[in-house]
């Protein structure tokens, strides 16, 4: 098999990604994805919120491709008869220290060029939101929920319907040159390419190596778990409850989501995953952590952050300690009115000093294109990030 692009991952990325390739440079581009399915990790375990852009630095790579990437979706979900639904989000301030940050997230959202964001005193939160309580909020009409599988299945019928092919059952396991292209080894067989765009999430330092590039950052898998709100309780929300988020872990914090599906989720919470694809505790894999224990970012990380994170590990293992910090939303919820659910991995880019890579980061090896990091709002801008890597495709296939 030969192809201009092989795309290393059927997530929402990878399969955005072939379909703008194959659009804007005409490109026959192959996704090769490990699993059976389409959407089986990142993808297919997040919140399902089309973000808005409030709370990426103005500038930034999350910025930019959210905003753009947003009205994007709006249009495939229209074309495609895409469930999705504008509930908004309310982001709610609770203690006195949240209200620099909420106004800095309120004069983020207008250098992002969000439209209707309103700052509302404790009193008319109960406008919005009559069950949430808080000393001030920021309304976010703009925030929407929808179905990211169904998102990325639509991706990949419309790569399938133009001149690209996606492989499940495609584990990449090997990489290597012949002559001016590559020869990509997977679990079916071998495929050549001009170009390798790798994006496999949770492994992707793991499949830079392969092409022989050192990511110079480590995937640190963070698991998020989830709780349910009881059928007869979702009345308590009718849309997206947030807490203020801390700038230094953005995706910390557990909220309350409406799902397309009509059912109410809590959570997540974040604690370091002992497999990369470890959805329970028990999910252990001895290569993962070794690889994890074997950075000094990690290291790093965890001196800097420790209580952080034996709070989390707390959070975790005590429903109490959970229900405690939903109820500074939502103080009607009771321990009775939560169940667990499922839970979700994320690949976080760690460098070498323990920082937490926050921006979009995408770059480029030899014969390759690697996306080291791709959390939240990733899925929102995927279309946007498949347009820039289109556009970097296009300069390396040149
Ligand atoms: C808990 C959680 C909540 C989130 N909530 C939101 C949200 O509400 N809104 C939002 O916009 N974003 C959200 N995100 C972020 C979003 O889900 C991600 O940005 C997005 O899914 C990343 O897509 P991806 O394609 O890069 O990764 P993935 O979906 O993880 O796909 C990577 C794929 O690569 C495959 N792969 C790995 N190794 C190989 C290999 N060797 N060979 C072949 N294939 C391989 C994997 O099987 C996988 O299918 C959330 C993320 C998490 C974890």
């Amino acid at each position: 098999m030969s192809y201009d692009v092989a795309i290393v991952g059927g997530g929402i990325v990878g399969l955005a990604s072939a379909l703008t390739l194959a659009r804007e440079t005409g490109a026959r581009a192959v996704v090769l994805e490990a699993e059976n399915d389409v959407a089986r990790h990142q993808t297919g375990h997040n919140s399902g919120v089309i973000h808005s852009g409030l709370y990426y630095k103005p500038g930034s790579l999350k910025a930019t491709l959210c905003v753009q990437g947003a009205r994007a979706l709006y249009r495939l979900c229209e074309e495609e008869g895409i469930a999705h639904q504008r509930c908004g989000k309310l982001v709610v301030a609770t203690a006195a220290e949240d209200l620099p940050r909420l106004a800095e997230l309120e004069r983020r959202g207008q250098a992002n060029g969000l439209a209707g964001v309103r700052r509302l005193a404790a009193e008319e939160i109960a406008g919005v939101e009559p069950h949430a309580a808080g000393i001030a909020a920021l309304h976010v009409p703009e925030t929407s929920i929808v179905d990211y599988p169904a998102v990325a299945r639509a991706y990949a019928r419309r790569v399938e319907a133009g001149s690209g092919r996606v492989l499940t059952g495609a584990r990449v396991t090997g990489v290597r040159r012949d002559g001016p292209g590559l020869v990509v080894e997977t679990a079916r067989g071998a495929v050549a390419c001009a170009l390798l765009v790798n994006c496999a999430g949770l492994q992707s330092d793991r499949v830079a190596r392969l092409c022989g590039a050192e990511p110079g950052v480590r995937i640190v898998p963070f698991r998020g778990e989830y709780y349910d709100l009881a059928p007869e309780r979702r009345s308590l929300v009718r849309g997206l409850i947030y807490p203020v988020p801390d700038p230094r872990f953005p995706f910390l914090g557990v909220h309350l989501t409406r799902r397309v599906d009509g059912s109410v989720e809590a959570g997540p919470n974040a604690v370091l995953a002992l497999k990369r694809e470890g959805y329970r505790w028990r999910d252990v894999s001895a290569r993962d952590l070794a690889a994890t224990a074997a950075w000094p970012g990690t290291w790093r990380l965890a001196a800097r952050f420790w209580r952080i994170g034996v709070y989390e590990v707390r959070r975790s293992l005590s429903k109490a300690v959970f229900v405690h910090d939903l109820r500074e939303l939502v103080p009607e919820i009771r321990p009775a009115d939560v169940h667990r659910s499922g839970s979700g991995v994320r690949a976080q880019a760690v460098d070498a000093q323990g920082g937490l890579v926050d921006d979009f980061h995408i770059v480029r090896s030899e014969r390759a294109i690697h996306v080291l990091n791709a959390p939240s709002p990733g899925a929102t801008a995927s279309i946007s990030i498949g347009e820039r890597i289109a556009a970097m495709a296009a300069e390396a296939l040149d």
